[in-house]
């Protein structure tokens, strides 16, 4: 079966799913994992809506009959956040940060009607829906039960956004990253905490894992969390750039990259 997603067998019971690219017809290149337990299935960020994670769903069930029990969301921008309606209809336990929450709350019921007065996005967003995650944590670690698996939730701190959480599977070693990490695609600073972003990457370098699932493009190691650095000091030094020129310092700097759109973020 043909899903338009592309698949990256991580470790037997992990598995990545992206439809790549940077525009949001394919949610902006945004990775989905699932984590595969016993009992039960872990999905994190089902993409920007339900179609999208219908494909998922599609993707997931030529890989274990078991239901997705658990959503996390990263964050709550909605190429990661808006698929979750998809899989709390049918009864998936959606987890986010209470600071992600209040954005959601905040944030997406006007964007689903804005994209939705947009002739070529109107398909696309016409069941999307509002979801509201049916469990929240603000401190310390949630930690979720797969069968023969654990999923650990953590809140690095304000980050990316206000309500980060990464996932980390310590038996795998595995973490999954959200937008703390973007491997080939420019980063989206319009809700980060500037001054934290290098605290972050900290908290993820602390877990010592051998792969990190960044937010948007391919699977790596550590070496994904220097390179972000890298980019991170880089974007600093070129704040105040005009980022609608071509010759802005973040392009020369790292050329090829995704998502050219935010680069004034
Ligand atoms: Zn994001």
């Amino acid at each position: 079966m043909d899903t338009g997603l592309s698949q990256t067998k991580l470790r037997e019971n992990v598995f990545v799913w992206t439809l790549g690219g940077d525009r949001i017809e394919t949610s902006y290149g945004a990775n989905c994992t699932a984590v595969i337990g016993r009992q039960a299935v872990l999905l994190v960020d089902p993409l920007i809506a339900p179609a999208h994670a219908r494909l998922v769903e599609n993707a997931l069930s030529a890989v274990t009959p078991l239901p997705v029990r658990f959503v996390v969301l990263t964050h709550h921008h909605t190429d990661h956040a808006l698929g979750a309606a998809w899989f709390g209809s049918r009864g998936a336990t959606v987890v986010a940060h209470r600071a992600c929450q209040e954005a959601m709350a905040a944030e997406h019921p006007a964007l689903i009607r804005s994209r939705r007065r947009i002739p070529g996005l109107a398909e696309l967003f016409a069941d999307a829906k509002p979801c509201l995650p049916s469990l929240d944590f603000e401190e310390g670690v949630l930690t979720l039960d797969l069968g023969g698996c654990v999923a650990r939730v953590v809140h690095p701190g304000p980050g990316h956004t206000a309500g980060d959480s990464v996932v980390h599977l310590e038996e795998e070693s595995v973490t999954i990253c959200g937008d703390l990490v973007s491997a080939g695609y420019h980063v989206n600073y319009e809700d980060a905490a500037i001054e934290s972003l290098e605290t972050g990457l900290a908290v993820l370098r602390d877990l010592q894992t051998r792969s990190y699932v960044p937010g948007h493009g391919a699977v790596g190691g550590r070496h994904l969390l220097d390179d972000q650095l890298e980019y991170h000091r880089a974007a600093a030094g070129a704040r105040g750039s005009d980022s609608s020129r071509p010759r802005h310092p973040l392009h020369a700097r790292f050329p090829g990259y995704l998502l050219e759109e935010v680069i004034g973020s």
